[in-house]
């Protein structure tokens, strides 16, 4: 595994739209290999590709310490409720400000052997599902922040 360099704010790469995958070829698994380790040693709960520079719709997510999901071409199928909580991301560190989410989300996705994988997600996990699917479509948290952006010295 390598650890991968974490694309910044400022870099218009963050607001691309990644592309589907359309085949899990050998290097998705080491780019998603490649991100769990990324994600952990960056001290994250979650990382898009887009966020090493990839444009591609997979995302892992690790809210539960040991437990990381990995997700391609992930999809929000479901949702409830309402949590406002306070929200960080990787690519805009010393950064957070309260988000507008749903309490409760429902994803669908493929996992790295091409399964079809459903997961439902409350609370912080559903907080990392829709941070994570906003950045495969070009959007920060701080597009849907209430209130201020708090920011903190490195
Ligand atoms: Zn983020």
């Amino acid at each position: 595994m390598a650890q991968l360099q974490i694309v910044k704010e400022g870099d218009p790469i963050l607001r691309k739209v990644s592309r589907p995958v359309e085949a899990i070829t050998p290097r998705i698994l080491t780019l998603l290999d490649d991100m769990t380790e990324t994600m952990r040693r960056a001290g994250g709960c979650g990382l898009a590709a887009v966020q090493v520079g990839v444009l591609r719709r997979v995302v892992v997510i690790e809210v539960e310490e040991g437990t990381v999901l990995e997700l391609i071409n992930p999809k929000i199928v479901a949702y409830s409720g309402h949590q406002c909580e306070v929200e960080g991301c990787l690519s805009l560190p010393g950064k957070w400000g309260k988000t507008n989410r749903p309490k409760a989300v429902i994803v669908r996705a493929l996992n790295r052997h091409g399964e079809e994988v459903e997961y439902r997600g409350q609370d912080l996990l559903a907080r990392a599902f829709c941070h994570e699917i906003d950045h495969l479509d070009g959007k920060l948290f701080t597009d849907v922040v209430v209130g201020d952006v708090e920011t903190e010295e490195q």
